[in-house]
């Protein structure tokens, strides 16, 4: 039933199992599980403790070809996949998948549930403040920017020499007649304020806060610097929650998070600054997995959501851990990689999979008709204009061209050794010739199968060959292997994942980029997996290059660590960490029906 309904309408006309029943369904117990209201609870993490024994259900990542402003449809995919694996082959199923950012939601994107009849519901409360995590890392986010801050005023201005003086007993109130002694009795942090790395941050795209200057106020006598808020999902406290493995590790992951270099070019971390306990107090309730469920009553877990450029763009560690246990050895999970699967899958192998031990067996490609036709050529699209008849009428030419990206997102699955199945996700104007060239492509290429699917118009039934597929492929004897080890140096890591999965000649460092990799090695850290910032929309550095470019070296403009996190990210080009509001904002849709309270205008 291809239907003119909005994702709103759908998700509305379906009422929830109560989200109680779900979790009993499910094989939780009822102190495993914290409601939040009627269709979302918290899980803890001890679950995973009482299924120790339980072997683990089958492993599924949901990527895709290089993305375009016409959408491929992962999140409807990996939605689509699951009901179809629980609710038509009577599998135990389970989606895992990010929590979107309210910045965008308001913004430009539209909300990440899925669409049509294969997504999360309800869709608001997916989209908005979920159960507050995001809220949680703001809160904790800026905690440690007010620590750094405030750290470098006392220090400077001596105020907490004499308070910790006072604390001893030696009364002085004048900071000029401290001894060289009493000085260096105490710990100074003696942070460089030109190399701070840690920005404050909020959960809205507020473009006037890329470059700010704080410290105007005359009581912080001068202490005035440059500064700049990122969006909260950057965060690195984002990145240690998506890649934590329990409530110990992401004190550690906390405690480790460099925030500058002092002058004498020591790292200082949250743990030097005294924060750290504080922050694990913040995200003690952020680090339990959400649970919520599918259209078609399917339990997913929507937990974390990181950035997929500055950082690896994949759901938690912890929610794929406890979904492992639940759907048990007969069961699957199935997770979604944002980006393409250049950026979001090789980092869900080569980072998530190194940090949490498990091993992926099947990959899913998706691909769309018209997504491979602007690889292969075909015009630009603009918002809010009519399609160009390429992508709405058959056109056998331009999309064999633009197979070619689809070909080498395929090998660079197999780099991994996991069997990949590419979906093909149909829109109601692709013709039947056009699914069947691209599966016939996607074979030749290395599938191990592909397939044609409707969920998105169909639901769960809509993707049932796409399910028997993978269930197929998940039963081949996986060759998982990471593509690089992460002792091999830095520049070797980066030429690897730039040569290999990009298809670039070499790369080129700028002069930032290796001052970064000599202070990184020398500061311990180069042993850390890397995290590419490049662009999406290509494989190479060019977003306006489609397909598969060659005969290119990639620019290595600076390197940046997250190492409580667990990565360091070269910056390829520049990366806006928070995006701006476009001329028509999503907002403008959006109101509250004061009389039957459901929101409006969410997509
Ligand atoms: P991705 O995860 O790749 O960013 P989504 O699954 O979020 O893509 O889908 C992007 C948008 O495209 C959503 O609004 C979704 O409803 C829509 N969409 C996905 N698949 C189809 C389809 N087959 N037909 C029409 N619209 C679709």
């Amino acid at each position: 039933h291809f239907s003119s309904c909005s994702d709103v309408t759908i998700s509305r006309s379906c009422v929830p199992i109560p989200i109680e029943c779900l979790a009993e369904e499910i094989g939780l117990f009822s102190d495993e599980v914290e409601l939040y209201g009627r269709t979302k609870a918290k899980v803890q993490l001890k679950t995973i403790d009482r299924l120790q024994a339980q072997p683990d259900g089958k492993y599924v990542v949901v990527t895709g070809i290089t993305p375009t402003p016409l959408g491929e449809g992962k999140s409807t995919t990996t939605i689509g996949l699951v009901q179809a694996l629980g609710a038509h082959l009577k599998l135990n199923a389970f989606a895992c998948v990010r929590q979107p950012s309210q910045g965008p939601t308001f913004g430009i994107k539209g909300g990440a549930a899925g669409g049509g009849y294969s997504q999360v519901i309800p869709m608001e409360e997916f989209n908005l403040h979920l159960t507050g995590d995001i809220h949680a890392i703001t809160a904790a986010n800026n905690l440690v920017a007010a620590a750094i801050d405030a750290r470098m005023f006392h220090e400077a201005t001596q105020v907490e020499f004499l308070f910790r003086l006072s604390k001893l007993g030696i009364k002085k109130t004048d900071p000029s007649t401290l001894t060289e002694e009493e000085i260096t009795h105490f710990v100074r942090l003696d942070i460089d304020p030109e190399s701070i790395t840690w920005q404050r941050v909020l959960d809205t795209n507020d473009r006037f806060l890329r470059k700010i200057t704080i410290g105007q106020s005359p009581t912080e006598k001068g202490f005035t610097r440059t500064a700049q808020f990122d969006i909260t999902v950057a965060s690195e406290i984002m990145a240690v929650l998506a890649l934590t493995t329990s409530l110990a590790d992401m004190k550690e992951k906390l405690a480790k998070m460099v925030v500058a270099t002092s002058r004498s070019g020591q790292p200082v971390t949250t743990e030097d600054l005294g924060v750290c306990g504080a922050l694990t107090v913040l995200m003690r309730d952020a680090i339990k997995p959400n649970l919520m469920q599918t259209l078609e009553g399917n339990p997913v877990f929507v937990h974390a959501g990181p950035f997929a450029n500055i950082a690896h763009g994949n759901s938690s560690i912890l929610a794929d851990k406890i979904a492992l246990k639940l759907v048990g050895p007969q069961g699957f999970v199935v997770t979604e990689a944002g980006f393409g699967a250049d950026i979001g899958m090789e980092k869900f192998f080569n980072i998530k999979c190194r940090y949490s031990g498990l091993k992926p067996h099947v990959v899913v490609l998706v691909a769309t008709v018209r997504a491979l036709k602007m690889h292969g050529g075909g015009p630009t699209v603009t918002a809010g204009t009519p399609l160009p008849k390429e992508y709405i009428e058959e056109n056998l030419a331009l999309l064999e061209a633009g197979c070619s990206n689809m070909r080498k997102q395929v090998e660079n699955a197999q780099l991994f050794g996991v069997p990949v199945v590419v979906a093909v996700n149909a829109f109601k104007t692709d013709t039947k010739a056009e699914l069947d060239l691209i599966c016939k492509l996607a074979k030749a290429a290395g599938a191990f199968d592909a397939v044609h699917c409707s969920h998105w118009a169909d639901g769960g039934t809509g993707a049932v060959d796409l399910a028997r597929a993978v269930q197929k492929a998940a039963d081949l004897p996986s060759s998982f292997k990471f593509l690089y080890g992460i002792e091999l140096p830095i520049v070797d890591k980066i030429r690897i994942i730039a040569q290999k999965i990009y298809g670039a000649d070499d790369i080129e460092l700028l002069p930032e980029a290796q001052h970064k990799v000599d202070l990184y090695s020398k500061q311990g850290f180069a042993c850390l997996p890397i995290c590419m910032a490049k662009t999406h929309l290509s494989l190479s550095h060019d977003a306006e290059k489609k397909g598969v470019p060659t005969g290119f070296v990639l620019p290595i403009r600076d390197i940046r660590a997250s190492v409580g996190a667990g990565f360091l990210y070269p910056l390829v080009g520049t990366m806006p960490t928070i995006p701006g509001l476009p001329t028509r904002p999503c907002f403008y849709d959006i109101d509250l029906d004061t009389e039957s309270g459901e929101v409006l205008g969410l997509f």
